[in-house]
């Protein structure tokens, strides 16, 4: 883990912070960047 707030992102675009689940399409409300792409935390190898 290399942040500890759970449950919100900032978008890497705007810096638009918003919560984000897993699973789902997590679209900056802001900018519409698709943030989902950058979300890797929860792969099991
Ligand atoms: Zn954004």
């Amino acid at each position: 883990m290399l942040e500890g707030q759970c449950g919100g992102q900032d978008c890497s675009q705007c810096g638009h912070r918003q919560k984000v689940k897993t699973g789902h399409a997590s679209v900056c409300a802001n900018s519409g960047m698709d943030m989902h792409r950058d979300v890797n935390a929860d792969v099991n190898i």
